[in-house]
Parts: C-alpha cells; sequence; structure tokens
C-alpha cells in the first residue's frame, strides 16, 4: 500500500494541502487496510503513536481525502476506505465481501440512463449511493474448494 501513500502525497500536495503528521498518520492507516475503517476506528489504532490526532481532526482528513478522491465513504458501513483504483475514469463504487469483510471497488457506472429517467420526471439528481456485495476471489475460491472437498469426503 506503498503506492497509495505516494499517490495520496502526491495529490494532497498538487492540491496545496500540507502534509502535516495527522495527515499522515491518517493515510499511513488508511492505505494498509482491507476494510472501511471509521474516524474512531482511525483513531484507536493510532492510540500508540506519538502525537495522535483527535477524531474530529480524522474525520476532517477523511472528508478531505473523499474530496480528493483519494478515499471513499462505505455508506452501509459507516466507514472510509482508500481509493485502490486512484485516476481510473468514473466514478467509483465499493463492493463489499459477505465472507472476509474485505472491500474492492469498481470504476465506472451505468445509472446515467436511470438519472435521466428521473430527470424526466422533474427531479434534479445530485448524486447516487451504489454499493456492491458478494463473495470475493479468495472466498469464493474457499468456498468451492470446501465444496469439493465435503464432495470427496462423502464419495
Ligand atoms: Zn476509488
Ligand atoms: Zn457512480
Ligand atoms: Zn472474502
Amino acid at each position: 500500500m506503498d503506492d497509495f501513500r505516494a499517490e495520496a502525497e502526491t495529490c494532497l500536495r498538487a492540491g496545496g494541502h500540507r502534509l502535516t503528521s495527522a495527515r499522515r498518520q491518517v493515510i499511513a492507516v488508511l492505505g494498509g487496510a482491507d476494510r472501511a475503517l471509521s474516524a474512531y476506528a482511525i483513531r484507536e489504532r493510532l492510540a500508540e503513536s506519538v502525537a495522535p490526532p483527535d477524531v474530529v481532526t480524522v474525520y476532517r482528513i477523511l472528508e478531505l481525502l473523499e474530496t480528493l478522491d483519494l478515499a471513499h465513504r462505505v455508506h452501509s458501513l459507516g466507514g472510509y476506505v482508500a481509493c485502490n483504483r486512484v485516476r481510473q475514469g468514473g466514478c467509483h463504487h465499493p463492493v463489499i465481501c459477505d465472507g472476509c469483510g474485505r472491500i474492492d471497488e469498481v470504476e465506472g457506472d451505468d445509472v446515467g440512463p436511470v438519472e435521466r429517467r428521473l430527470d424526466a420526471r422533474g427531479w434534479r439528481i445530485t448524486g447516487h449511493v451504489i454499493e456492491f456485495r458478494g463473495l470475493c476471489p479468495a472466498c469464493t475460491a474457499l468456498k468451492a474448494a470446501s465444496g469439493t472437498g465435503a464432495a470427496a469426503a462423502r464419495g
């Protein structure tokens, strides 16, 4: 996840944002996690650090990272994840594994036609929240393996 750290630091600097110790710490925690973390969870992970930022500071940093498209809010889990597809086109939607809880994301979407239908009905759409759930490749493989294993044991 050093890639994320480098990307985030470059992006912050390019936007004229100082690379404070608090920002560095939040970026490191977020970049090293494969699941959604709330501001409180991040603060907890930083409790042992020399100068841990308070929860409000962590929350503001998460909002800033979201504004810069470096992090995404996962609404159904009340947390944030580092973007692992920085600079990939389209908007990004999280996909949450029901097996192990890890989060990936997919870029691009086809909600334009839906938004146009709403537009035709007089709505002015300002955004959308789309999150996918399923089994990640590792959990899918595990399930397949245990399935055949059980069948072999029976057979
Ligand atoms: Zn992303
Ligand atoms: Zn979208
Ligand atoms: Zn999984």
